[in-house]
């Protein structure tokens, strides 16, 4: 079938058929799940590895749909961003973001967790009514901005003509920014240090991939005295053992999350952990 041209490909392989109807079904439901509850947010614990308490978390989304069960975002995040949908539920996420710091800072002040962080894809960096939308967010919510951190890819930042301008519009909001999947792209270290954020998550890949072994080792030490003098903060992604902790922390690192610490979880467990804490 690969052979013929044209429409005749799509023509002879029902099997491509099927996955494009699979697909542009996906998109339609994706873009009701709002609507019908589908759609909510975990909780994942970012540590100061120094103290193990938890000094903000990363909001993670999840889509739970009635008869697949649970669809993980690496799979319908990127549907979403193709056909706009990603708007919509950006804006969702961050008023979510915006009403749990509320909450948190009304109910246990200092002793909840600082900082919420939620992740930002391409298309909502890329879209003129952005920071309009960020704005009018926080005004409603009453959320303070300085509790609120995004999380952009490196790609989504360098491939967004306005992208700088809307971070420095962000960070003037009193936002802070953070460079997610840090040496996951091929950019130059020096034109990373110089984009507009205050934080650099250091991709999990480096921290407990087959690479952390040896060349991630390598970047993960290194970093830490870049991340220094340019003055960002630094969270290592993807903790999963005690050891690749120890290394972190002698390597300098005060930031971390991962398995770890805690899996993604509802915000009532995260919530009983930093009261935990806090009573201990
Ligand atoms: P990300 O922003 O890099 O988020 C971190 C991912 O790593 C999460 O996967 C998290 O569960 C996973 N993770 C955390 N600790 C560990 C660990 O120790 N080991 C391993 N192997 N994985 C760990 P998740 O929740 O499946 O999210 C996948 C991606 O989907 C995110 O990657 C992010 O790019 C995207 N995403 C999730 N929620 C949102 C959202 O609200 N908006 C947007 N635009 N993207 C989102
Ligand atoms: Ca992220
Ligand atoms: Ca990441
Ligand atoms: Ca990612």
């Amino acid at each position: 079938a690969k052979a013929a041209g044209g429409n005749q490909w799509h023509w002879f392989d029902p099997g491509m058929d099927r996955a494009a109807d699979e697909a542009a079904r996906m998109a339609a439901e994706l873009s009701q799940a709002l609507l019908r509850d589908q759609i909510f947010v975990l909780f994942q614990p970012i540590v100061d590895l120094n103290t193990g308490t938890a000094v903000g978390a990363e909001m993670l989304m999840r889509w739970r749909h009635p008869e697949q069960g649970l669809i993980p975002p690496d799979v319908f995040i990127p549907v979403a961003e193709r056909t706009g949908t990603i708007i919509e539920l950006g804006r969702w996420v961050f008023e979510q973001a915006c009403l749990r710091s509320a909450d948190w800072d009304r109910r246990f002040g200092t002793a909840a967790p600082e900082k919420i962080s939620v992740n930002v894809s391409a298309r909502q960096l890329a879209d003129p009514a952005f920071v309009a939308t960020v704005r009018d967010i926080l005004d409603r919510t009453g959320a303070d901005p300085a509790h609120l951190m995004i999380e952009v890819t490196e790609t989504a930042v360098l491939d967004t003509g306005d992208a700088l301008t809307r971070l420095d519009a962000l960070r003037a909001l009193g936002l802070r920014v953070a460079l997610d999947d840090f040496g996951t792209g091929h950019s130059s270290l020096s034109l990373l240090l110089d984009l507009p954020v205050d934080v650099l998550k250091v991709d999990k890949s480096f921290v407990s991939g087959e690479a952390a072994e040896h060349a991630g080792a390598i970047v993960v030490r290194n970093l830490i005295g870049f991340t220094d003098d340019f003055g960002i903060d630094a969270v290592a992604e993807g903790v999963e053992t005690s050891a690749q902790a120890d290394r972190l922390r002698s390597a300098g690192y005060r930031l971390a999350q991962g398995y770890l610490f805690g899996r993604p979880m509802p915000a009532a467990d995260f919530e009983a952990s930093f009261r935990r804490a806090t009573a201990a």
